[in-house]
């Protein structure tokens, strides 16, 4: 490069670049998985019956006990509350206990050997940035070095060792970022349906049916969710998500009749459910997500005895990873 300016663009560009990569690469690694807040762990008295309960069925009747006030509206493939046995807890909703941290981990996306940290509502928005600006990175100094790469292969480089580092630097930066903007494509669909990683594998299963979108609010709201609402925290690596990783709004949550607007994005499907599910507080978390939408509302129906969730009491222990 002769040209000052050039030289000059090049260089902020690369340490702007550089900078923000590291930045969401150490918030991606060093950032602590939540776990459940206290409430979702069983009582003393809890565990205990449920030590003493010999019986599928009587295990159960603790869990729904223990379950009745926390916002959970998913249950294993069995129709059971969703409890681990390793952590001694009622699962919050999308929560699954990771088996390299050995712990349950909040909204768990999967667990990265890359950044050797469960990816979960903690750092989810770290890691998506962190894809986004390894793959700047690399295309930056991929598409800068091509014309050296060129020369190279047209013998216009003068011929010293450097000119093979030319080479292997566009190699790895186009390597990297061929795998890299699948990753991150995969990422930005998982963002647009609400969906993480386990999700995809596993669909949701909620009080009486599967839906793989279940936690689908459209495109803006679930965007939201993960990055939050002020556009000024979008692109930088500090923690906007919104709600608490507890609690989670669902488009399955019935409508309220006593308002008229319909919400945009929400599922037409949805609709006439209003018997799926039984009364759960509504958190501060939720309400605030779904603050633009004020047509949505808990219901007051009580689990009927004897239904789908009863047919089947054996204790389900899911075996997640
Ligand atoms: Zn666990
Ligand atoms: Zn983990």
């Amino acid at each position: 490069m002769t040209n000052i300016g050039e030289k000059v663009v090049c260089l902020v560009a690369y340490h702007i670049f550089f900078m923000l990569f590291v930045w969401s690469y150490w918030k991606t690694i060093f950032t602590l998985p939540m776990n459940p807040s206290k409430e979702f762990h069983l009582s003393y008295s809890d565990k205990e019956s449920l030590e003493r309960e010999p019986r599928g069925e009587s295990q159960q009747e603790v869990l729904r006990r223990a379950a009745k006030d926390l916002p959970i509206y998913t249950r294993t493939m069995s129709g059971a509350i969703r409890y681990c046995d390793r952590c001694q807890l009622v699962k919050p909703d999308r929560c699954h206990h990771c088996s390299v941290c050995d712990k349950c981990i909040l909204k768990m996306d999967h667990h990265c050997p890359w950044v050797n940290n469960c990816v979960g509502f903690s750092n989810y928005k770290f890691f998506l940035l962190f894809l986004a600006y390894s793959l700047l990175y690399c295309i930056f100094i991929a598409a800068t070095d091509l014309q050296y790469f060129i020369k190279f292969w047209t013998n216009g480089l003068p011929d010293t060792q450097a000119k093979f580092h030319i080479m292997f630097l566009f190699f790895a930066a186009a390597m990297f970022s061929v795998s890299l903007s699948s990753l991150f494509g995969y990422h930005c669909w998982l963002v647009s349906k609400n969906k993480s990683t386990l999700e995809v594998f596993r669909a949701p299963i909620f009080r009486h049916r599967t839906d793989k979108n279940g936690f689908s609010l459209g495109f803006s709201k679930n965007l939201r969710q993960v990055f939050g609402d002020e556009k000024k925290y979008w692109l930088l690596p500090v923690f906007s998500s919104l709600g608490d990783g507890c609690s989670f709004p669902t488009c399955l949550v019935n409508q309220d009749p006593e308002q008229a607007s319909t919400p945009g994005g929400l599922n037409s499907t949805s609709k006439n459910e209003n018997h799926l599910f039984p009364a759960k507080p509504l958190r501060d978390s939720q309400s605030h997500l779904l603050t633009d939408t004020q047509s949505w509302s808990e219901i007051s129906a009580k689990p009927e005895k004897g239904k789908v969730g009863m047919s089947n009491p054996a204790l389900t222990m899911e075996n997640e990873t």
